[in-house]
């Protein structure tokens, strides 16, 4: 075969076209080819769709994928972890790559701040070669200092891409705040990356969680995944009376560690005060610019607070992920995040299902 099938995002806010584009002939070193199994569609790519991320068109949206190696290009035979490689092995990889060289990667250790990252199916026009950097399409093209992972054959893709870019993001913010053993965590939010942010802290040594959000049934999955408490944001509206039932639930105080999983800038103020006196709060959420929101830093100040920020997540945090879905599948049923599957041509019409926010996990299967 020397042409394949994409889904393309052309225009913003206009329908995915369905485009061919030819193969690449010959891989360069540590390059490879993937035939792709599945690709999850992430909220995201719903802000991609709508043109609120400054990114250039036309692209093949897509960078939750798993799929089977189709072809190795010269000396990448191993994984990430030394696991050897071989054609017909299902992987995944991380979307993006930093350079490994300048003063973030290199001196201050923060790779997620590299200049010269680029994410798959996000970052790479898709009309000049080699076109197939996304998870919308029948092949994926993994380029050379990309990062593989072999799937051991226990876990299956619903589970790796349910768990999606969310699980990632939560393992690298909750290390950067850290959780000690016994703390009481708040988690706003339960969409997927509060979701994930719930079953790292469960393993972290929490000994409560709370998670705040709606609707109905995304909190009945926080359930699902152990939460302790859940607050139904349609059941207490007021932000007053919220606080009241966090502090009810933690002995008066307030949370030790709070999570904002939610992307809303007026959630940060309410967040600060879930937090007990000397509290840690984690902006985990806000991945597009939503905006200023009057905040008074003297909370800051007179609660003590120690306040963190993380972006996107390291090649570390995928191994690691890959190893705690292999280990829990029944605590933490990622896999069962998925309910909807659509054809490649049908990427379009997920895409709208998602951006109504009103299925789980939606995922195109080429
Ligand atoms: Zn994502
Ligand atoms: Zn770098």
């Amino acid at each position: 075969m020397s042409t394949a099938r994409a889904s393309v995002l052309e225009r913003f806010r206009q329908p995915l076209v369905l485009r061919d584009y030819p193969l690449p002939d010959r891989l360069a070193p540590g390059a490879a080819l993937v035939r792709t199994s599945m690709a999850g569609i992430c909220g995201t790519d719903v802000h991609l769709w709508k043109g609120e991320l400054p990114i250039q068109l036309p692209v093949i949206l897509g960078h939750e994928t798993v799929g089977r190696i189709e072809r190795l290009g010269e000396g990448l035979d191993r994984d990430w972890s030394g696991q050897p490689l071989k054609e017909g092995d299902r992987v995944t990889w991380t979307s993006t790559s930093s350079c490994g060289r300048c003063f973030y990667c290199a001196e201050k250790r923060q790779p997620t701040r590299c200049p010269e990252r680029r994410a798959y199916g996000i970052g790479y026009r898709c009309d000049e070669a080699p076109h197939f950097f996304g998870g919308y399409a029948e092949f994926h093209l993994l380029q050379p200092r990309v990062h593989v992972f072999k799937l051991p054959d226990g876990l299956s893709d619903e589970a790796v891409v349910g768990a999606g870019c969310a699980l990632v993001t939560a393992i690298h913010g909750i290390e950067r705040m850290g959780i000690e053993w016994r703390d009481t965590v708040v988690i706003q939010g339960a969409g997927p990356v509060g979701i994930s942010a719930l079953a790292v802290a469960k393993t972290s040594g929490a000994s409560k969680v709370i998670v705040i959000g709606g609707p109905k049934h995304r909190l009945e999955m926080a359930e699902r995944f152990g939460a302790d408490a859940t607050i139904d944001l349609d059941e207490l509206p007021d932000s007053a009376r919220r606080l009241a039932r966090v502090r009810e639930l933690t002995g008066g105080h307030g949370a030790d560690a709070v999570v904002e999983c939610v992307g809303a800038p007026q959630a940060v103020a309410e967040g600060w005060e879930l937090c007990r006196d000397g509290g840690r709060y984690l902006v985990l959420g806000h991945y597009c610019d939503a905006g200023p929101q009057p905040l008074n830093p003297h909370v800051i100040t007179r609660k003590q607070l120690t306040v963190f920020g993380s972006w996107s997540s390291e090649p570390r945090h995928m191994h690691s992920a890959l190893k705690f879905l292999a280990d829990r599948p029944d605590q933490f049923p990622f896999a069962g995040m998925v309910t909807h599957r659509f054809k490649l041509e049908q990427a379009d019409a997920a895409l709208q299902l998602v951006s109504r926010w009103e299925a789980g996990k939606c995922v195109i299967e080429p």
